[in-house]
């Protein structure tokens, strides 16, 4: 959307876009040293079993402590990270970390063994040879079972086909880590391919779960996702959960687990740690 500046013949960008162009550049310059300067966080948001309320595990959501901007959410980098390919490292970063803290805490919460970990991972991530070797060193490391790790991918990493990501899932499913299908009902993934697929669990979406009490169609989407994953053996986890009301609807459509502002947000580690003194064992 250049402007041509007349007759000139020079083409000149006006002030907005230089702004923009500027501040991009200026955040990638901080995203690359962002690592160096051990900006990034991870926050863990509660896992609970809706029936009880009792905790199950926790969802690693990365956060970028900006120096400037203060605490950044995903969407504000996430992006730009996913453009410039630092989404690797960055994914990387957060796995080990993931996994070093889980071990940590099982550690000092014996009773708490049971506590899992789900980490979100780029689809791009799935495709990088690494992958498998970097989750089974992480596993061994820190002596993890590998059912409590729970890798999170969206719908689009696994098509039923042969491509590399699928051969890398089945690497992991081989492993014993645990696959789940983030934000279903979203994507495009045709339902022929969880006939062979190796998820063990899904995440669905937020967008049922917001208007599940007003929009009957919703709640019928909902009730269909939570038969599909019971039909299917996958662990059904509902997004987004704000409301006592939207917990109830759940609970009734026959939904397991869950996760939301309702329980609690993404807590740093400190936090997330005190609600685990506070809790006395892990359901199944
Ligand atoms: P997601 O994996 O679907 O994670 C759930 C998002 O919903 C999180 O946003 C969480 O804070 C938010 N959320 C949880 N409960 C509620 C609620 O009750 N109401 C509302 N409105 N939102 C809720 P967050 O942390 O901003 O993360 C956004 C997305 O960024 C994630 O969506 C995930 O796709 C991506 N992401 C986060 N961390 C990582 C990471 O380490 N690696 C990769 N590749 N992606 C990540
Ligand atoms: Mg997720
Ligand atoms: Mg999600
Ligand atoms: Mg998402």
């Amino acid at each position: 959307r250049a402007k041509s500046a007349g007759k000139s013949g020079y083409v000149v960008f006006d002030a907005g876009m230089h702004e923009q162009a500027l501040s991009r550049l200026q955040l990638e310059t901080d995203l690359r040293l962002a690592f160096e300067r051990a900006e990034f966080r991870v926050h863990y948001q509660p896992i609970v079993e809706l029936a009880s309320g009792q905790l199950v595990g926790a969802e690693a959501l990365v956060r970028w402590q900006h120096p400037r901007r203060g605490l950044l959410a995903p969407a504000e980098f996430l992006p730009l990270a996913e453009e410039t390919g630092l989404i690797m490292e960055l994914d990387a970063w957060v796995l080990r970390q993931a996994c070093g803290q889980l071990a940590q805490w099982r550690q000092a919460y014996p009773a708490l063994s049971g506590l899992s970990i789900n980490v979100n991972v780029d689809e791009r991530q799935m495709v990088s040879p690494g992958i498998v070797d970097e989750v089974l060193s992480l596993l061994r490391k820190h002596r993890l079972p590998p059912d409590c790790l729970r890798l999170e991918v969206t719908e689009t990493a696994f098509r039923g086909g042969r491509g590399q990501a699928e051969q890398r899932l089945m690497a992991l499913k081989a492993l014993g880590v645990g696959l789940v299908v983030d934000d279903f009902g979203t994507g495009y993934s045709s339902l022929e391919s969880f006939a062979a697929s190796p998820f063990d669990a899904l995440k669905m979406d937020q967008v049922f779960v917001r208007d599940i009490q007003t929009n009957a169609r919703h709640r019928a989407i909902a009730r269909t996702i939570n038969s599909f994953a019971g039909e299917l053996d996958l662990t059904l986890t509902a997004e987004g959960i704000e409301t006592t009301g939207q917990r109830d609807a759940l609970r009734e459509i026959g939904c397991r687990f869950g996760q939301g502002f309702l329980f609690a947000r993404a807590l740093p580690p400190e936090q997330f740690e005190q609600m685990l003194s506070g809790t006395e064992g892990i359901v199944g």
